[in-house]
């Protein structure tokens, strides 16, 4: 699998600056969006801060969640050095190819990766904003939630805090797959649908990546915006091609050993030989690797499609997976909120010691969320700054919200 990209940014028709930011590097296969927040250029600040870390990450050979928590931590150590830095933050929506073909999206904040597949779009990433935790919640429908006054104030970003959770969605990638990652001044502005006509009409991904941010100047331009179109293509990489070749090479040995009769024999005669046998020792294998595949994917569709409540930290978690692992799947950490042990009481700390497992994540969602209003309606309105999930807003802190 090679990937092809076209990438554009513009800061639109009504901000100074474009706080946006975007990493291409086809030969790493790595490409990224960073949307930057903060006043006095501190945005742009820390976009490229966390673009440049991720690269250095990249380049060292640490997995994609390393190298996001990398970039954190040097936003955030910037913004603690520099007072005219402080309270910057970042979003960011990364892949990286890994051999096999799949890419991996690595994710913070309210920027988005969407899949377009046999000309269908499918939203890959899940946004850390307060309108889609309410909706998530059911306390928004989506349709209210694209208009919500909040909908800009995201929940995760990267250089807040000395940690972040940083979400992770594997692609298996097919040749013709067409990737998108978009900041949200491109979401705001045009609707899905618009976004899927434009990335199905046009094939070149340079020419489709301008002219999805076209759209969204056309449409009011009211926010930075930044798109980076990845095309899939059906070519080995360098490291997809070097794999295959040493799995070639045991084969071969054998039409090796007993070359010596075949001597005289043209090579192709030899060669032809030789992929038979390897053809034969596959067709044999296959029927194995494929009950073990289908077994392993049983086991991780049980263990990965069920939630549960425990403590990471001290802090009240929503986890995927089953508590203790199962079968060799671990569970992950699907969502963190800032609401500690001793904010709950007795029965519910026991509960979620013991890890309340939900048949879904909305449930489990649901139940966390309970925790913290139960909190709430327990504690004074003020002190309770402090329980809710940690608030960062994509515009300038000192802008007001309302
Ligand atoms: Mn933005």
């Amino acid at each position: 699998m090679r990937l092809v990209t076209g990438s554009a940014t513009d800061v639109g028709r009504v901000r100074e600056g474009n706080e946006d930011g975007l990493l291409v590097d086809e030969t790493m296969g790595l490409v990224a969006v960073a949307d930057g927040m903060g006043g006095h250029q501190a945005g742009e600040v820390a976009s490229a801060t966390a673009l440049e870390a991720l690269r250095a990450a990249v380049r060292s050979g640490r997995p994609i969640r390393d190298a996001i928590v990398e970039a954190n931590e040097a936003v955030y150590d910037k913004a603690e050095d520099n007072s005219q830095l402080r309270g910057m933050g970042t979003t960011i929506t990364a892949g990286t190819l890994a051999t096999g073909g799949t890419l991996l999206i690595a994710h913070v904040g309210d920027s988005r990766a969407y899949l377009l597949r046999d000309g269908e779009l499918t939203q890959i990433t899940d946004d850390h904003s307060l309108v889609e935790e309410m909706v998530r919640d059911g306390q928004l429908t989506p349709e209210q939630a694209a208009v919500h006054p909040q909908r800009s104030i995201i929940t995760r970003a990267l250089g807040i805090e000395a940690e972040v959770d940083v979400a992770l969605y594997p692609v298996e990638l097919r040749p013709g797959d067409r990737l998108l990652l978009c900041s949200d001044g491109l979401t705001t502005m045009v609707s899905a649908d618009d976004i899927a006509a434009i990335l199905r009409r046009e094939s070149h991904p340079q020419r489709a990546a301008r002219q999805l941010i076209d759209a969204a100047n056309e449409a009011g331009g009211e926010d930075n915006v930044t798109a980076v179109v990845v095309d899939a293509l059906d070519e080995p990489s360098l490291a997809v091609a070097a794999a295959a070749a040493e799995l070639a090479e045991p084969a071969a040995e054998p039409a090796v050993a007993d070359s010596d009769t075949a001597d005289q024999a043209p090579p192709p005669v030899a060669r032809r030989g030789r992929g038979r046998r390897l053809a034969r020792l596959l067709l044999w294998l296959l029927p194995i690797v494929l009950v073990a595949a289908v077994a392993f994917g049983a086991i991780g569709w049980y263990a990965r499609r069920t939630f549960y409540v425990g403590f990471d930290r001290d802090r009240v978690t929503v986890y995927r997976g089953v508590k203790g692992g199962f079968l060799g799947w671990d569970p992950t950490i699907d969502r963190r909120t800032s609401l500690r042990s001793k904010d709950l009481t007795e029965a519910q700390r026991a509960a979620v010691r013991d890890g309340k497992q939900f048949g879904s994540k909305s449930s489990a969602n649901a139940y966390a969320a309970r925790l913290i209003r139960d909190h709430n309606r327990r504690t004074p309105p003020t002190t309770t700054t402090t329980t809710s999930t940690t608030i960062a807003g994509v515009p300038p802190p000192t802008a007001s919200v309302p």
